[in-house]
Order: structure tokens, then C-alpha cells, then sequence
């Protein structure tokens, strides 16, 4: 059970931080939760977001990059302990057009194969 900063109730992965929602974690701080994607789409596929709602990277600002910033310096971490030394890709999606559903910033971590050439 964690707190989660700008608390949505209608949120998903507000939700699943709180424990409200099972998930399969991988990591966690006082700032970010990581655990696997339901659907995944590589063998490995992690979701890494923030502690704090924010809709989408789209949101993000000189007062809460910082919380971005820390991800990013945590997804290596992850990557190292998930195996992924054959590399990996990072995913954001914004809004309708990148198919963004879930409306909490989270960073999508694919690996464990050669992945497509192809991002769009
Ligand atoms: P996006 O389409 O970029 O918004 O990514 C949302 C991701 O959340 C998708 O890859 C979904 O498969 C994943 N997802 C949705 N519900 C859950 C859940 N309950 N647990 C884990 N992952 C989920």
C-alpha cells in the first residue's frame, strides 16, 4: 500500500500503486512502481510510472521533471535486473494519435527479442 501524490480515483495505475488493483511488481521507491504489462508485447514488458498522477508526458514541466528524471535513472537498473544486456526500448505514449489508454505518465520498458525496425 502506497500513497499516491494528485490521487485519481478512476486512475488505473493510481490504483495498482495503492495495492487497490493487484499487479505483478518489479520495483519500487518512494517516487515510481514498476511491474509487468498485462498484454505484454516482448517477453520482457515493464510499465515504469511515477508515484504522482500525471496524464502523460505531456504534462511534464520544470517543477515535476525531476520525477521523470528519476525513471530514467531507474529503468537501467531494471533492465539489468530483468537481463536485458541484448538492449531494450523505452515508450511513452501520448494521447489518442500514440494510443495512449491509460491516462497516468508511464514509461513502457520492451526487450528479451530483436525488436521491430519499425516504431510507427
Ligand atoms: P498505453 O497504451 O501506452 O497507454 O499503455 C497502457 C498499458 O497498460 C498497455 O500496454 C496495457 O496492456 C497495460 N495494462 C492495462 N491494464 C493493466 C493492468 N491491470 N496491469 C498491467 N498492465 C496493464
Amino acid at each position: 500500500m502506497s500513497d499516491v501524490k494528485n490521487y485519481d480515483p478512476d486512475c488505473l495505475f493510481c490504483n495498482i500503486i495503492r495495492g487497490d488493483i493487484p499487479s505483478t511488481k518489479v520495483y519500487e521507491d518512494d517516487a515510481c512502481f514498476a511491474f509487468r504489462d498485462i498484454a505484454p508485447q516482448a517477453p520482457t514488458h515493464i510499465l515504469v510510472i511515477p508515484k504522482t498522477h500525471i496524464a502523460s508526458a505531456d504534462e511534464l514541466n520544470a517543477d515535476n521533471a525531476a520525477l521523470a528524471a528519476h525513471i530514467l535513472a531507474v529503468i537501467p537498473q531494471i533492465a539489468a535486473a530483468e537481463g536485458l544486456t541484448g538492449g531494450y526500448r523505452i515508450v511513452s505514449n501520448v494521447g489518442g494519435d500514440a494510443g495512449q489508454t491509460v491516462r497516468h505518465l508511464h514509461f513502457h520498458i520492451l526487450g528479451g527479442k530483436r525488436l521491430e525496425d519499425q516504431m510507427a
